[in-house]
């Protein structure tokens, strides 16, 4: 889904390189990100809006008005690079209708994945940045009025980005990215071939952001990661369960998450890490894709329904009380009736607290491009209709069992429909939306379950 980061909002943590302009000089332009797809671009354009920040350009919530327009690009579905031309297309009419300067900028996965042949299919596109490539913004953005810009080259090693060049969009939750890339190549995904194989953040780097995020009065902390199982600090080789220990002694953070983590790699120590680790909140989103082994051995997932099933038994016999969320995909190449029924069968064994489902789509690149594509539309059209419901209905039981419970909540936000409700999230991460008659905003409160939906729950602080 195509989000994009409100400046309206946006926090800084410290702002040195703008004082001591060490850094290109872009002051007074204006500037827009639309983000596209997962946490991790979101992390990424807070970098991106830092980046500009700090070489005195100015967040604007206008694309019309804007000087420069960067669009932070999702490559794992087709609908969103849809999604993508159709933003650059608005875009084309908006530079047509502008006396001065405008400079589009497509980053992220997709300009990693099309390079020059997004530029010939969109030619009004001024630069092109890989993921790995964001960082040298500031120096393409003088040179774009000469010449077209495309930088994709992947790098080996971890460019660290400074927290002076975080623009956050929450004062208390923050995402800090330890990994990126893959290197499990499911058939489906295109990942390892837009993020490249995996690499590691430093640990003292990990720890001195959170430690920083903690002084700075946030509350909440997301470690991000295509596969933060893996994690293996690049000098220490301490891996991930231990860096989970080591996070969860930062004074300050109350509450620790981490995203995305793979089956294959979810040992019995992470589970028995989150048990014992006060701040790390009992809910964690483990991607099955499909229910039936015969599938996940085509989409190369390296386990089975009975593997996936005894982790979540693990999960369960250690933290009772955890909110399990999960990736579902239906209609991938091959998938017959009897198979998409155990994907049915395993969410209402699990009974998810959430879940992510989509229609699959074949990807460039990817190894299932090549297997015949041969769900029909409609079935898998039918099929997802199918989990959705069935999802649905396990939700609303859940949520009603929660009526008349506090729960406690971080508030992050207003209400998308209802600028006076507040909304924020519990532990298990599912969404509240509640009235206050104190201002409440960034802080954490209790609030009383009153009433629920499918996707979240209502009620009113006590
Ligand atoms: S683990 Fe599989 S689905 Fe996840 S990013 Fe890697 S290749 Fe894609």
């Amino acid at each position: 889904m195509g989000f994009r980061l409100n400046y309206i909002f946006f926090y800084k943590l410290r702002n040195t390189l703008r004082m001591t302009g060490k850094s290109a000089d872009l002051k007074n332009l204006k500037f827009y990100i639309h983000t596209f797809g997962c946490q991790m671009n979101n992390n990424d354009s807070e970098h991106i809006a830092g980046i500009l920040d700090s070489c005195g350009a100015n967040p604007s919530d206008s694309l019309e008005e804007s000087d420069l327009v960067v669009i932070n690009t999702c490559a794992v579905r087709e609908k969103s690079e849809e999604k993508l031309y159709s933003l650059l297309g608005r875009l084309n009419s908006i530079r047509e209708k502008k006396e001065k300067n405008f400079a589009i900028g497509v980053v992220g996965c997709v300009a990693q994945l099309h390079r020059s042949k997004l530029l010939e299919k969109m030619p009004h596109i001024d630069f092109i940045l890989g993921p790995d490539n964001y960082w040298q913004i500031p120096e393409i953005i003088p040179k774009h009025h000469e010449e077209k810009i495309i930088s994709t080259k992947w790098s080996k090693d971890w460019h660290e980005i400074p927290d002076e060049q975080t623009l956050r969009t929450s004062r208390v939750s923050a995402f800090v990215t330890i990994m990126e890339g893959c290197n499990n190549f499911c058939t489906y995904c295109v990942v390892p071939y837009t993020r490249g194989r995996e690499k590691f953040r430093p640990a003292p780097h990990i720890l001195t952001e959170i430690q920083e995020l903690a002084q700075n009065g946030y509350k909440e902390i997301q470690l991000l990661g295509q596969n933060v199982n893996s994690y293996i600090d690049p000098n220490s080789q301490m891996g991930f369960v231990k860096l989970l220990r080591k996070v969860n002694t930062v004074e300050g953070i109350d509450w620790i998450r981490f995203i995305a983590s793979h089956p294959k790699n979810f040992s019995t120590d992470i589970a028995k890490a989150m048990k014992e680790s006060e701040r790390i909140c009992h809910q964690l989103h483990l991607p099955v894709q499909s229910g039936s082994s015969s599938v996940l051995h085509r989409m190369n997932r390296g386990y089975t329904r009975k593997e996936y099933q005894q982790i979540i038994k693990d999960l369960r016999r250690q933290m009772p009380d955890i909110c399990l969320s999960t990736d579902i995909i239906v209609g991938f190449p091959g998938e017959s009736d009897k198979e998409f029924q155990e994907t049915m069968s395993l969410l209402e064994e699990i009974r998810y607290t959430n879940i992510f489902s989509f229609r699959y789509s074949p990807r460039p690149l990817t190894k299932a491009e090549n297997i015949t594509d041969d769900v029909p539309f409609a079935v898998k059209k039918e099929r997802l209709i199918a989990v959705q419901e069935l999802q649905k209905n396990i939700q609303i039981e859940t949520n009603q069992s929660l009526i008349g419970s506090t729960i406690k909540v971080l508030c992050t936000g207003k209400s998308k429909k209802d600028q006076n409700i507040y909304s924020g999230r519990n532990k298990g991460y599912q969404v509240i939306n509640f009235s206050s008659k104190k201002k409440v905003m960034d802080q954490f409160v209790n609030v009383q379950i009153t009433s629920c939906g499918p996707y979240s729950l209502r009620g009113h602080t006590v």
